[in-house]
């Protein structure tokens, strides 16, 4: 259905995208990942012509669309986007904001544009709020009146620009569930998103992007599970870590316990992985806590499935010191749980910080 070759774009002297060569076929859903910066955006907006390519063949259809003859309201119409910010007429009504282009640019009358929009909106949860103005919905609700029109233009395939990254965490599984549907029901997608569980289960095909390419491209298994490149591995085991930072000895222990187990539920560790983690940070703060008064301690943990291990990493600032080494240790009980519960602990002095890093082995 689409067929990009060797695209690239450049900004001035800034070269995002070098050399990109996909196709997309009718219902396959494409999940786009990578670092910020990488040209996510600008490889969409490419698609669709929001960008103007500077080198390399966009055909849908066989058709090259970077042709001067290009119907370029036409291809966006075919490529329709949903943007991270909603991007919707804040000066027209929700019905109004759906029907605007079918009437507009598709000729549709509007008493046929009125018909649709009202179907997509019970399809988008929302037909109740056809008559309000954005700014009397949520977030969550805005974003989905953004799919309800695209999808009012029929295109042939849905661009999205990380759809969630603007919302509240409690909205992000509506927007979701939506697009998860449109999944269901065969349309063709691309979706640029951070939501790696999302892109996993949704996603028939991953694309991992950085260096101004499609750096590694594969099934969700081979692209979360599998990565064969450095990067991609790298960017994989960042995105499945944790970081904490406490700033004082009266720190909320229990609200940073929760986030340690709704980690450990994500990467779904195993109930006794998550109780020898947590007692392993438990005991390793202990340690810490008399020295926080005026500075700071972030904690990170990082799992690597491939591994089967959990990495923890302590930085603090102050002097040079391992601080399991101190003269002030509180019990010696806790260091022995620490020495037991860790397969690897080593100390160094980093950037004029001290950081502990604790290995601890996946247990079942
Ligand atoms: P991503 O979506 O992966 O975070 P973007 O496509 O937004 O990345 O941006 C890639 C790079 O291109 C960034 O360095 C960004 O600053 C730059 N960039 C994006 N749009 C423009 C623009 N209109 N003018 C100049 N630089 C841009
Ligand atoms: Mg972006």
């Amino acid at each position: 259905m689409i067929q990009v070759e060797h695209l690239s774009k450049k900004f001035g002297d800034l070269v995002v995208l070098k050399d990109i060569t996909i196709e997309i076929k009718t219902g396959e859903v494409i999940a786009i990942i990578g670092p910020s910066g990488t040209g996510k955006s600008t490889f969409l907006r490419c698609l669709n012509l929001l960008d103007q390519p500077n080198g390399g063949s966009i055909a849908i259809d066989g058709v090259n669309i970077l042709d001067a003859k290009a119907n370029v309201p036409k291809i966006r119409q075919k490529m329709n986007m949903v943007f991270q910010s909603f991007n919707l007429f804040s000066h027209l009504s929700v019905m109004e904001n759906l029907t605007l282009g079918p009437i507009k640019l598709r000729g549709i009358s509007p008493k046929d544009a009125e018909l649709k929009a009202m179907e997509l909106l019970k399809l988008v949860g929302l037909a109740e709020k056809a008559d309000n103005y954005p700014d009397e919905l949520s977030g969550g609700q805005k974003q989905r009146v953004a799919i309800a029109r695209c999808l009012a233009m029929d295109p042939e395939i849905i661009l999205f620009d990380e759809p969630t990254s603007a919302l509240d965490p409690t909205m992000v599984s509506e927007v979701l569930s939506v697009i998860r549907r449109l999944a269901k029901e065969g349309m063709t997608m691309a979706i640029v998103t951070h939501e790696m569980d999302f892109a996993r289960d949704v996603a028939n095909r991953v694309l991992y992007m950085d260096e101004g390419l499609i750096y590694e491209e594969g099934t969700p298994q081979q692209i979360f599970e599998t990565p064969q490149k450095e990067k991609t591995q790298a960017f994989i085991n960042r995105v499945r870590s944790f970081t904490y930072q406490i700033s004082s000895p009266d720190y909320d222990l229990y609200a940073m316990n929760a986030e340690i187990e709704n980690f450990c539920e994500k990467q779904i560790l195993p109930k006794k992985t998550r109780h020898s983690l947590l007692l392993l940070v438990e005991e390793l703060l202990q340690i810490y806590t008399p020295g926080l008064h005026g500075t700071r301690l972030d904690l990170a943990i990082a799992y690597s499935e491939k591994k089967e291990t959990l990495q923890l990493t302590l930085e603090s600032s102050g002097e040079a010191a391992n601080p399991l080494e101190s003269n002030f240790l509180p019990d010696e009980l806790g260091l022995t749980i620490i020495r037991n519960l860790a397969e690897d602990i080593e100390f160094q002095r980093v950037n004029d910080k001290n950081r502990l890093t604790v290995l601890m082995r996946k247990t079942l």
